[in-house]
């Protein structure tokens, strides 16, 4: 029996109700206040964090000041259900850093209403800092509108309308510093996390998400945002990549998996059946990032935890890193105007359904395994549940073509741990998903095979 005599077709999970009303009260008017407001403050360069002669309102730290008067209007707004931390450090000399350097990242923390699950967690955030053509320049204008405004405000937006729901995992609102400088602010993040013993199932890295508008440009797609994921986890051990490279797991990194996961969620909420013609939906970009570009979800990804880029469809590099100015008729500088609110809307409407979904669906099966004894054109699978798991848990076997990009089939299994499906290993890639009783499911665990979990040999 093949895979297609097996299971069913891939299906949209149902609509929870709850999180449609939240998601479609994201706001494009809030989210150019927003932009306006972190434009505003005329350069973001976290540089400036060490000039003392600038002028009221202006600077890095003035917008760090008003992130988080943000968060704590939002949580005052809901009977103070955010934490609220900012988080001051000091950053040693760089290439890009000619002296120490105060760097403060804003996070809201709205902790998971279910004590077991409560330790998983999503994170979602954007870089406040901007600069223009000099590194080093604190003064001239760097208004940053689309890099990376945008993605502040999708943080803004996400935690407005979901601080007023309960998850049963917590969700992370972050506004980080540093970024142009060599992703500073992301990295100390990352690195607390992972310090702190986070268990962080997946992080959204909003950067350059406003749509830019250029006049003339026809190429621009408002109705895609890619979503970008590294395929070989940043922190694979050798004896992984072994295993990636002998099983054809290259695309299955629970980074990758994350973005799969996004695009489910976007089938739920954003789809419209029957219509035809997807309205908005993300461009999976199966690499880690822009050619020569970097961005924060690197960092996390080098701590070992699942993250994912969102960026618009086209960028416009006279709109980026640009002092602001017009040469040969040509206006450069990262502006308000090149900006569409309602693009970046839809980004964070995306955005949040996927955080909200995710932090109500069980975590992620772990330590998924396929258990290969003897050579059979079925396949055992097994797994253990994950932290948490309320009852009803129960899980999936998806899986694909080894050169299907996304998931194609699935076979709901019940309440076990371990499985034996009618499809040959040899032929598909497989995931495992968890899903609770109302059909909200995690991101799916790529299975390595079983003996591959026992203790490695000592290397001779
Ligand atoms: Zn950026």
């Amino acid at each position: 029996m093949d895979s297609r005599k097996f299971g069913g077709p891939i299906q949209a999970a149902p609509v929870d109700p709850h999180i449609q009303a939240a998601v479609q009260q994201i706001s494009p008017q809030r989210i150019e206040q927003d932009i306006s407001t972190l434009v505003s403050f005329h350069n973001r360069s976290t540089l400036s964090s060490n000039d003392r002669d600038l002028p009221a309102g202006q600077g890095v730290l003035a917008a760090a000041d008003w992130i988080e008067a943000q968060f704590r209007a939002d949580s005052a707004a809901c009977g103070g259900c955010l934490e609220v931390k900012r988080d001051t450090f000091v950053q040693a000399p760089g290439s890009r850093i000619a002296q120490p350097t105060e760097m403060n990242n804003i996070y809201a923390v709205l902790r998971g209403s279910d004590p077991a699950q409560a330790g998983r967690m999503y994170l979602v955030t954007g870089h406040y800092d901007s600069r223009d053509s000099s590194n080093e320049d604190t003064h001239g204008a760097a208004p940053g509108a689309n890099d990376d405004a945008s993605g502040v405000a999708v943080s803004l937006e996400s935690a407005r309308v979901l601080s007023k729901l309960h998850f049963p995992a917590t969700l992370v609102f972050a506004a980080v510093a540093g970024e142009e400088q060599g992703l500073y602010g992301s990295a100390h993040l990352a690195k607390f996390a992972k310090e702190q013993g986070w268990d962080l199932e997946g992080v959204l890295n909003n950067d350059i998400v406003g749509g830019n508008t250029t006049p003339g440009d026809t190429l621009q797609n408002k109705n895609v945002v890619r979503v970008f994921s590294e395929g070989i986890p940043a922190n694979a051990s050798e004896q992984q990549l072994r295993m990636i490279r002998m099983l054809g797991g290259e695309s299955d990194s629970p980074s990758r998996e994350l973005a799969r996961a996004i695009a489910d969620v976007d089938e739920t909420y954003f789809t419209t059946s029957g219509a035809g013609r997807r309205p908005f939906h993300p461009v999976l970009v199966f690499r880690l990032d822009r050619y020569l570009r970097g961005g924060d979800h690197h960092s996390f990804n080098l701590q070992g935890f699942p993250a994912v880029r969102f960026t618009e469809w086209r960028e416009d590099f006279n709109h980026q890193h640009q002092d602001v100015r017009v040469e040969n008729g040509v206006q450069y500088g990262d502006l308000l105007k090149y900006v569409d609110f309602n693009y970046v809307a839809r980004v964070a409407r995306l955005n949040a359904a996927t955080l909200a979904t995710l932090a109500s669906a069980p975590g992620t099966p772990k330590n998924a395994r396929i258990v290969t004894q003897v050579l059979d054109n079925t396949t055992t699978l097994a797994w253990d549940a994950p932290e948490g798991a309320p009852a009803g848990t129960t899980y999936q076997i998806v899986w694909r073509d080894t050169s299907a990009p996304d998931w194609q089939f699935y076979d709901s299994v019940g309440a076990v741990t371990q499985v034996t499906v009618p499809v040959s290993p040899d032929n598909v890639i497989f995931g495992i998903r968890s899903a609770n009783q109302a059909g909200q499911r995690s991101p799916a665990a790529f299975p390595f095979p079983a003996h591959f979990h026992t203790p490695p040999l000592p290397k001779k």
